[in-house]
């Protein structure tokens, strides 16, 4: 039975250390960040979280073990993210916030070692924001207008996440083990992990799933667009030295991301869906209303549409791939019917004056989307070939 007597001893004997949990791209297959998870090395055995976390919250001594395990952090960055290519999480609580000498600490370190604030990230329960008062939040907003990531722990257990995730300027969503886990049996959870990376891709943050054990959960995730993963499949929790070697030797984990190439056939539906009901909305209103010159179009411009973004970048992963080049024709067309509509609208068009340039919009879209149909297709079979 563990005391905080021997919270304060392991405390006094620097006790306290982090292993290390590989995050993977699911995009590129590299590892691209890790957890820092805590552990106690106590009388030669190593004691997990779980076994002292809840009490030292009791006893108000986990701002001490934060404080003792953010130095371990500090010093095991040098050896294992000297280059700054990964994102190092480690775990908080509101008690660690509830006065500003954690996020002092964090700033000076980052001040110190020239490391980009977005190489580190905080991760916090919604249970714990929950807990936060004005103090705490206030501390958090510092780290985060100082380039530092927020993730949201253990997405989908507390019971107002979708409330938390609005008031907090989260740039992570990691969806929780549990529900990972339950993912591949329950139609339910299955929704709720694709809906929370559908919910990630639309406010442009991360989403990791967690406790990934499996080839096949991970090739559930490929295909529902997850962006990266972290879990027993890839690795355990590692020492620091490990993991470095980990780094070192690892070989690129493997998968098609073609999830990417059903968010991208959503996204443009979306983007038509708007540019028609802006075009409809306003096309019944009287040629001279002040708000057919207003905005309210999707961008116009084939680069900046969230397809364009795609196309120009993580799209690029597909150039090769047969049907890729075909999208081109049908989305710049399309992109010039959006700027015909808008064109029309300002002028005072009605609605049976732009009904052509409707059908024109639904046609390019038809043929766009079936483009994207035949790569997701090509997609499919090669990441089913892979493993
Ligand atoms: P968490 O932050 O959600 O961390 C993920 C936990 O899941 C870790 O357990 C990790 O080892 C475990 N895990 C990772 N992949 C798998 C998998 O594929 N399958 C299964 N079954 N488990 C997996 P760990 O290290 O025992 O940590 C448990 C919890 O303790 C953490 O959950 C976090 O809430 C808390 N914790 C860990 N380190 C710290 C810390 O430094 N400070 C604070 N305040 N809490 C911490
Ligand atoms: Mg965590
Ligand atoms: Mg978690």
């Amino acid at each position: 039975m563990i005391t905080a007597h021997d919270i304060e001893q392991g405390l006094r004997n620097r006790q306290f250390l982090l292993h290390y949990q590989p995050k993977v791209s699911l995009i590129t297959g590299q590892i691209v960040g890790a957890e820092a998870l805590v552990r106690w090395s106590k009388d030669g055995t190593l004691i997990a979280p779980s076994a002292f976390i809840p009490l030292a919250e009791r006893s108000s001594q986990i701002k001490a073990v934060t404080t003792q395990i953010f130095y371990r952090l500090a010093r095991d960055l040098v050896l294992l993210n000297h280059n700054n290519e990964l994102t190092v999480s480690f775990n908080v609580t509101a008690q660690d916030f509830e006065d500003p000498v954690l996020t002092k600490r964090i700033l000076a370190s980052i001040a110190h070692s020239q490391m980009p604030p977005a190489a580190l990230e905080v991760e916090i329960t919604e249970t714990q924001a929950l807990h936060a008062d004005d103090e705490c939040i206030q501390n958090v907003l510092l780290l985060c207008n100082a380039g530092v990531g927020l993730a949201m722990d253990d997405y989908g257990t507390g019971y107002s996440s979708i409330d938390t995730l609005s008031r907090w300027p989260f740039s992570t969503i990691k969806i929780d083990q549990g529900i990972v886990s339950r993912m591949l049996g329950s139609e339910k959870s299955a929704t709720i992990v694709r809906s929370a990376i559908r919910l990630g891709h639309e406010l442009k943050i991360n989403v990791v799933a967690e406790g990934v054990e499996t080839p096949e959960e991970y090739q559930f995730l490929l295909e529902s667009g997850c962006k990266t993963v972290q879990g027993y499949l890839v690795s355990r929790p590692l020492p620091p030295e490990q993991f470095v070697t980990f780094l070192q030797t690892r070989t690129r984990c493997p998968g098609v991301p073609v999830g990417l190439i059903h968010m991208a056939i959503v996204d443009h539906m979306q983007w038509r869906r708007q540019l028609a009901s802006y075009a409809i909305r306003r096309a019944n209103l009287p040629p001279d209303a002040p708000l057919r010159q207003t905005d309210g179009y999707p961008p116009l411009s084939c680069r900046e549409c969230s397809l364009g973004r795609w196309y120009f970048g993580p799209g690029q992963l597909f150039a090769d791939r047969p049907g890729f080049a075909a999208l081109d024709a049908p989305h710049c067309a399309m992109h010039d019917v959006g700027h015909a509509l808008v064109r029309q609208i300002q002028s005072g068009a009605s609605l049976s004056e732009i009904q052509s340039l409707l059908d024109d919009l639904k046609l390019w879209s038809m043929q766009l989307v079936s483009h994207l149909e035949v790569l997701e297709d090509v997609g499919l079979a090669e990441l089913y070939r892979l493993h």
